[in-house]
Formats: C-alpha cells, structure tokens, sequence
C-alpha cells in the first residue's frame, strides 16, 4: 500500500474536519492497533472511550457475525428481537423504566433535549422550556447539542444558536440555584465532563443538584456518553453519586464500536413521547443492537470488569500522582474515575501526544493541556506500567 498517496487522497477527498495524524490503522486486537505499516501501537485513547472492551472482542465479533448472516437491518416499522432485548437489559441494570435507541451521543442528547421539553410543556405549561448546562461541558455538534455545549469555541460561526440555553460553572451548587427560573425545564450535566478535560464534581454538588431539580420541579438529564457502560468502574457513572437521573443517554461504550446511542428515562417522563414524536430510521437496528448486547453482557458479566476497572483506575492514578511528585512544575492535577483518566499540565500536551506515539502509544489530549487516557477495561497492569513508564521518560526528557 501506497501510504503517500493514501494521505493525499485523504486530504483531497475529505472534508478537512480533523486534525489527523498521518497514521494509518488497519488492524486491532485487544489493547493493541497495527498501522497499514506494520507497526503495533499500545492504544489507551480507545477511539475515545468507545472499544469498552478493547479491539475485536470475541464475544462482540461473534455477535456482528451471526446477526450479519441472519438479518441487517429492517424498519422499526416491525418489532425487532435484539432491540427488545437490549432494552430490557438496560432497564434491569439502570434507574430506567423506558429506552429509544439511536445512532450517536449528539442525537441522543437531541432525543433528551426534545423529551425534556415535551414533558415540561405538558405538565406544566408553553413556557416551560429552558435547560440549564455546565461551561466547559461537551454534549455534541449538532445545533442543539452544540448550543447545549459550554464553550464558545465550538458556537462560532454557526449563529443563531438554538434559544433556550443558559451555561452555569459546573460543580457550583450556588451559581444553579442562582440559575433556575419558572422557565427551567432541566438540568443537562456529564457526570464527569470528558471533553473538558476529565473534570469530576464533589459528590456533594451531584447530590445538591438532585435536590435542587427535586425542589423545583425540574428533570435532571446525565449525559452519560462518555461515562457509561463501564467506563468509571459502574456500569453508569451516576451509580457512584449516589443518585438517579431523570432522564440519561449513552452512546460511545455502548456498542463495543459499532455507532449505536441510547435514550432513557422514568416511566413517566417517557410518556410524553407517543407516536410520531421522535424517530430515527437507523436506531435500534439488529446489527448494533446485537453488538450492544455482547458488549453489555460482557461488561456486566459477574462484574469482574467492573471491579477490575476500578482496581487498575485506582492503580494508574497512583502511578500518574508518583509522577507528579517528581514533575511539580509540568503536571498540575490528575484527575478521573475508574478507567477515564486526565493528567493536567502547565502546557500544551500536543507534543506529548507525537513523542508517545513514535514510542508506540496511543494517547490523547483534551482542553489542550490535559492528556486523558481512556485504554479498554481489559487492559494490564502491565501495559499501564508501559505507558507510564513512557510518559516518565518523555516528561524528564521536557523538563
Ligand atoms: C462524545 C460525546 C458526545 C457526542 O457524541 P457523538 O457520538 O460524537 O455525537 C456527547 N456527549 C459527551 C459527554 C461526549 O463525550
């Protein structure tokens, strides 16, 4: 293969959206990825937390394999089998009464933002529509998600925005308060903001904003894209605040790799959509759901991934804040839950990112100073060594 000319044709022929590393990936096994060329890469980026269970799992190839040879796909026209189990499975493990399956994070935070307003005007009235979210939160990039989103840099240039968006401080229980109004619909928080660089409130915060969308009336919608299905040790994130969203959506760990998100909610709060009211041609199709189901099962299965999550979390955290210890004047904090993880420095992390990958790791940098580390539940405490390791040495060679 021709990599030269692969680049050029990639720059010719796509729409220039990316930032892309000039490496190309053909194969995947586990933990590890082969580039066209033939070298191995310890991926701890995960397609960004979504290979939960590393690349080409058995259990999930398997599943794609035969559902591929019995059926693709058919209208949810029909009722389809592996989508009513998905959904049950999702139920009997969640705060979830009722599921609506979709394609991606962005159009399941769509489906929460209409659903949200939907139940809001019903019960209480036209003008009850606003949702309050986090700056510096990440929910999408469609209009709405992007406007939900609190950063501006990913508004500009798209303008008019959707109305009925305000952004408040996360982990500010006070600057919520102050927020609310008779027009608040909903809350809308990650329950630890990835994109923003692996920010985790106090538990205290989650359990104020409970109390605070209970007081007023209002749904509190977690958007658990990044954080479910394992991702922090708990099959949702929300399991370790001790409380229970209103309304909660999924989508990166979900399918094991295949494109599939979740919508979920209370009984009640479902019942404000009826026919007609939201749909999605691909959603919930046999082929994903299926995928979603092994990745489920597996993830969930005696709940040794779980807790081996949380134990190599724990383990990794110690190693990054041994680390810190010995690069005070690079790395600010290190932060995370279970396998989703940030290192904060004083700088850029870009050229950490490029030195780790000519050393044969897979990383990636979020807010611009923080490197996050997303590597799949089933990886070693070994190739955690390895990466720390790496980052030690590429740090002393900085400083
Ligand atoms: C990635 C992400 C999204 C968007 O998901 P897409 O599948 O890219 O649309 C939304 N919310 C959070 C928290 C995310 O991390």
């Amino acid at each position: 293969m021709d990599i030269k000319r692969l680049l050029e044709e990639s720059s010719r022929y796509l729409m220039n959206t990316y930032n892309r590393y000039p490496l190309i990936l053909r194969k995947g096994r586990g933990t590890k990825v082969y580039s066209i060329d033939g070298k191995e890469y310890l991926d701890f980026v995960g397609g960004i937390a979504v290979n939960i269970l590393g690349h080409c799992h058995p259990k999930v190839v398997v599943a794609i394999q035969k559902q591929a040879q019995r059926l693709l796909h058919v209208s949810n026209l029909y009722q389809i089998e592996p989508q009513i189990k998905l959904a049950k499975l999702l139920v009997e493990n969640s705060f979830a009464d009722k599921v609506f399956f979709c394609n991606s994070g962005a159009e399941a935070n769509e489906g929460a933002i209409k659903l949200a307003r939907k139940y809001a005007k019903e019960r209480h009235g036209e003008e009850k529509f606003e949702i309050i979210t986090a700056l510096n939160s990440f929910h999408g990039r469609t209009l709405a998600t992007l406007t939900a989103t609190g950063q501006e840099k990913f508004h500009k240039g798209f303008e008019p925005l959707v109305p009925g968006f305000r952004h408040v401080p996360f982990n500010d229980i006070e600057a919520l308060r102050a927020a609310v109004n008779d027009r608040t619909c909903a809350v809308m928080l990650e329950p630890i903001q990835g994109e923003g660089g692996v920010v985790v409130p106090s538990h205290e915060y989650m359990k104020g904003v409970r109390e605070l969308c209970d007081e007023r009336g209002i749904l509190l919608i977690l958007d658990e894209v990044q954080t479910g299905v394992g991702r922090t040790g708990r099959l949702f994130a929300y399991e370790h605040f001790g409380i229970e969203p209103d309304i909660m959506t999924l989508a990166k760990g979900l399918g094991g790799g295949v494109p599939i998100g979740a919508l979920l909610a209370r009984e009640d709060v479902a019942g404000a959509f009826v026919p007609g009211s939201h749909a999605s041609t691909f959603g919930g199709n046999p082929l994903t759901t299926q995928a979603a189901i092994a990745t489920v099962e597996t993830v969930l299965e005696d709940g040794i991934l779980l807790e081996e999550c949380r134990r190599l979390g724990r383990y990794f955290m110690r190693r990054l804040a041994g680390l810190k210890d010995s690069f005070s004047s690079i790395i600010v904090d290190i932060r995370g839950m279970g396998l989703m993880i940030g290192m904060q420095l004083t700088r850029d992390c870009a050229p950490i990112v490029k030195a780790c990958m000519e050393k044969g790791v897979l990383v990636n940098c979020t807010a611009n100073n923080t490197l996050r580390f997303t590597p799949p539940l089933i990886v070693t405490e070994k190739e955690i060594d390895t990466v720390t390791d790496i980052v030690e040495d590429i740090l002393a060679r900085l400083s």
